[in-house]
Order: C-alpha cells, then structure tokens, then sequence
C-alpha cells in the first residue's frame, strides 16, 4: 500500500509465465497491437502511436523530454513536488532552455496562474505533472493545455500514477504526450512505460532536423520496430509485454469508468478514517488523489516506527514522505489491485494500532468513519 509497485493480479503473474516467443516473432506483434489498442482506450487516446518502451516510468519521462526537446529551445516545467524536478533535470541534460513556475510541494496551479505563466514565457514545450506522487496532489491538465495550445507549444503530461486509476483522458484534456508506467495505476509488475503522441506532436517528431541524443528512446525508431517495418531496434522483455497486456485486459473488463470509482470511493473511505483518527491531510480537499493518500505525522510522532510497525506486525508497507515532506506525511497508496474496502478498513485499523503504540491517542474510531462513508 505504498506508491508502487502495488500489488499484481493472479492473472498477471499468470500471463507472465508463458512461453517466451522471439521478439521479431508474429505473435509477438500480436501481443504489443493488442497493447497499443487497450493503451488508447486506457489515456483516452485516438492517436494510433501508443506503445509501451522498455524501462519503468522515468524512460517515458525520458522518451517525452529527448524527442519534444530541442537543444536551446525553451521548455516551461510546473513544479511543486519530486517528479517535476527530475523532468526538469532531464530537459537540461537534453539541453532545453528550462523555466520553472513554482509552488511549495502539495499545492496545484491555479487555471489562471498556468495560463499567465505560459503566455509571459511563451515556451515551446510545457511539461506537469499529473498525479505527484511525492505529495499526493492533482494537477488538473485542461487549463494549462489550453494556454500551451494557444501559443503553439506541445504539452508532455506525467501520468505515471494516475493511469488506469484515476481519468486521465488525453484527447479531451489536451495532453500531447502522456507517458506512465506498469507498476502503479495499471497494477502490473515494474518494466514498461506506456506512451501515447497526439498527432500535433507526431508532426513536430517528423519534423525534427536532428534525431534525438536518446538513442534507445528514439520513438521514430522505436514506431518502426513495434508498427512499422518491424525492424529489430532491441530485445523487448516479451513476459512483461504478457503481463501488460493482462493487466490492460483487466482494467477494460472491469471497466474505466467504474474502475475511476472504485478508486474514489476507497480514498474517501480512507481520508473520513484517517480524519476520524484525527490526522489532518496535506493536500486540500477537490485536490487530492484518489490513489496516493498524504495524511500528516501527528505532532510528536516518528512515521519510520510508525511504518516499522506496521510491516512487521501486519506485512502492509506504507511509505513516508521525501525532501521537504520527509518526517511530515505518511504516503498510502491504493493503486489498483491494492484499492479494495478490505484493505481500506485492514488498514485503518492496523494504523491505529501502529499510531497508539507510539504513544499516539486517536480520535474515534478511523474503522467505523470508513464504513460509514461506505454506506452514505
Ligand atoms: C513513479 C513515478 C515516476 C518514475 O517512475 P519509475 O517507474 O520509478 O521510473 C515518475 N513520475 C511520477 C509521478 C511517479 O510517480
């Protein structure tokens, strides 16, 4: 129950476990086209260039930056937590001229405050992030797309967590390339970052004089071998692509939308136990992810033996906070597989008893507020 990797469906495993085939083989292009259509589906994309590159989220992060990059070209990151600032670093390592808008870890930009930030710096490139998992936080994409779009800047969208979990819908929101990974929203094991292009920045990707310094992550190349030509650009981990596809699989037989509510209604189930108890969370109310909770440390006490305790008397692993939020919330996780009621109210009550044996009085009972909320 941390921020990934969340727990992996049987069927997953499952998958992971047949015959590996070569990876020029036909049916192993069988596999990535049923891939590339369940992704569509999944970032709510009509571009027919989605695949998943080889390497965990920070590769999609990677691939976005080195090929909608240009070196001395202006690229405008809005920053208020960890992963905005590893995007940042790479777009100067790929040589971009980067302008940050920033504001302290945990809170979003305002509609207003994103638009005037991109038309003072006028950038070709925006990049946010999504769903910062550092902080718990959501950055809605539509007002910030909107500004881009207006100046004829492309906009690169971090939705490593929230895909699979939580709306991400690129076409309707904007986002030119989105990029994710396998181990949190989508609930499969670490190893592959899906990708989708709008075909705006398709046309900027053809468009481009130099190809970009990331070989390995060339997605010109990279189109060729999984759609195109089928030429041999590298080995792709052909059980990953299994259990992906599983996993994807999964997600469109439960169904998006009813999957975006089961995620919503065990965040509100956990946030009304974690108040009960009386923590306080660190991230406004509306603003808040559905699938990484940030309650605060109570005054006083220590979160390492509060999750210390939690892992070795109940096996639940929870994270804490890093950078300016370390020691100051716990990180709880309900990503997938992992968002049940059963581990909602295990949880609570776990934690409570973890809270209580550093010292810590509760409240009420966090357990009962959440299955009050599950009945409301
Ligand atoms: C986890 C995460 C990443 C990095 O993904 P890895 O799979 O660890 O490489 C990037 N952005 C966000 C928002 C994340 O949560």
């Amino acid at each position: 129950m941390g921020p990934g990797p969340t727990m992996v469906e049987p069927r997953v495993y499952a998958a992971m476990g047949q015959p590996v085939v070569g990876h020029l083989d036909p049916y192993f292009f069988q596999v990535t086209e049923d891939v590339r259509k369940l992704l569509g589906v999944v970032f709510g994309a009509g571009s027919h260039f989605n695949m998943a590159l080889s390497g965990t989220g920070s590769a999609g992060m990677e691939a976005a930056v080195a090929n909608f990059t240009i070196p001395g070209e202006k690229m405008a990151v809005f920053a208020n937590g960890f992963f905005c600032d590893r995007i940042s670093e790479m777009g100067r390592r790929y040589g971009a001229e980067v302008v940050r808008c920033e504001k302290p870890w945990g809170e979003p930009f305002t509609d207003q405050e994103a638009a005037g930030f991109i038309q003072r710096e006028k950038p070709k490139v925006v990049a946010f992030v999504h769903a910062e998992t550092s902080t718990g936080a959501l950055q809605p994409g539509k007002a910030i797309c909107d500004a881009a779009h207006s100046i004829g800047a492309l906009v690169i969208g971090d939705c490593v967590t929230s895909l699979g979990s939580m709306p991400v819908e690129v076409d309707a929101t904007g986002i030119d390339v989105a990029y994710s990974c396998s181990q949190k929203g989508l609930s499969c094991p670490p190893g592959l970052a899906p990708i989708t292009v709008s075909a705006r920045a398709l046309e900027a990707l053809r468009a481009r004089k130099k190809p970009p310094s990331a070989w390995y992550l060339d997605l010109k190349l990279l189109d060729d071998y999984f759609d195109g030509a089928h030429r041999y650009h590298h080995t792709a981990p052909i059980s990953m692509f299994y259990g992906l596809r599983e996993g994807l699989r999964i997600i469109a037989e439960e169904g998006l939308e009813k999957r975006w509510e089961r995620h919503r209604r065990n965040h509100l189930a956990l946030v009304a136990g974690l108040e009960a108890l009386g923590l306080r969370m660190h991230v406004a109310e509306g603003k808040r992810l559905w699938v990484l909770n940030t309650p605060r440390v109570p005054e006083g006490i220590d979160d390492l033996k509060v999750r210390r305790r939690l892992i070795e008397s109940h096996g639940i692993e929870i994270l804490g906070g890093f950078g300016p939020l370390a020691g100051k919330v716990f990180r709880i996780g309900l990503m997938g597989a992992s968002s049940t009621r059963e581990n909602v109210l295990l949880f609570l009550e776990a934690f409570e008893a973890a809270l209580r044996a550093e010292g810590y009085s509760p409240a009420a009972s966090g357990r009962a507020a959440a299955e009050r909320s599950y009945d409301a």
